[in-house]
């Protein structure tokens, strides 16, 4: 099997309900507590894990009790995370969530760690990159090092993935030149142009490619997938049909599948097919690497 290197952030992610978000000097009660992994890239490597992936995770962490929780945790899921960077300067990547009685979120960031993601830290993991066959890109960590990071992965002549989340406009050429795949949402590829609704989304795989993005994998949720090939070629996937509890970490689990399938020398039709499976089970369960299915859970579910 083919090795997958997972380049981005880890997050220790911490909710809470309430019944508003607090408004300035106010203080409110929250209750419900809960303390999850997160972080997109550590998402995406627990999930490639466990799906049978042979993943490792390159990010950087604190010197912290949570950083050696996510490392833990990734470490307990499969993943090789010897090389992740543990930095005194900062503290492990947080995510500070509250959830109100509409369920609407509000979050504040710190971005931590994950901000010295930086180039030296690349150039010391060349070997692990030229060790591998598959590197997985999201934007939680400077986009400059994605760029620099996905340049060498192109020259070592990797598959390169870029999950281009959270989505920003106008986003260097050369980083769209060297994806093979990049796999936006429907609103991520909306931002990665700075368009609006409007924009079919024919329009906007063409205006991407316009700016050098070679294949196009858009996700679009309960209606499914859609590959847009250099070669003209189109695919689309229809959506297995479930009951939506959650769909965080749909999108995470979907690259995280693909990629999987890709290293095990599957065709693009059908990682598309074991991704929507698993993005599918995934929103089945609330939470993000909690809604995760082992392989054997996707396998015994495609037989039912
Ligand atoms: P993101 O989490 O990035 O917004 P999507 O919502 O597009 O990503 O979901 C990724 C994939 O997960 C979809 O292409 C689809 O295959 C699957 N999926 C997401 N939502 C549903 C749903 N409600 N029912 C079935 N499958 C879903």
């Amino acid at each position: 099997m083919k090795k997958i290197v997972v380049i981005g952030s880890l997050n220790m992610d911490f909710a809470v309900n309430v019944k508003h978000a607090p408004k300035v000097g106010e203080t409110i009660l929250g209750d419900d507590f809960r303390l999850t992994p997160g972080g997109k890239g550590a998402n995406q490597a627990y999930a490639a894990a466990k799906l049978g992936g042979k993943v490792t995770m390159l990010g950087a962490i604190g010197d912290d009790t949570y950083g050696q929780m996510l490392m833990d945790n990734l470490r307990n899921a499969g993943v090789c995370v010897d090389y992740l960077k543990k930095t005194k300067d900062s503290s492990t990547g947080m995510a500070l969530i509250t959830v109100d009685e509409n369920s609407d979120n509000s979050i504040v960031v710190i971005q931590g760690a994950n901000k010295e993601v930086d180039i030296p830290y690349i150039d010391s993991m060349l070997d692990i990159i030229k060790d591998c066959d598959i590197v997985i890109f999201q934007l939680e960590i400077p986009v400059e090092t994605v760029a620099y990071a996905a340049r060498r992965a192109k020259e070592f002549g990797k598959t390169v993935i870029l999950d281009p989340a959270p989505a920003q406009c106008d986003l260097p050429q050369e980083l769209l030149e060297n994806a093979d795949v990049i796999k936006p949402n429907e609103n991520e590829i909306l931002t990665l142009l700075g368009a609006d609704d409007s924009l079919a989304l024919d329009n906007a795989v063409g205006l991407l490619r316009e700016k050098g993005a070679k294949n196009i994998l858009v996700t679009l949720g309960a209606d499914g997938s859609c590959y847009y090939g250099q070669d003209g070629s189109e695919i689309h996937v229809p959506a297995n049909k479930v009951k939506a509890v959650d769909t965080t970490g749909a999108g995470d689990s979907y690259t995280a599948a693909f990629a999987v399938n890709l290293s095990e020398k599957k065709d693009i039709k059908s990682a598309m097919k074991f991704a929507s499976r698993v993005g599918a089970m995934a929103v089945m369960k609330a939470g993000a690497q909690t809604s995760i299915p082992t392989r054997e859970e996707v396998e015994l579910w495609a037989e039912a």
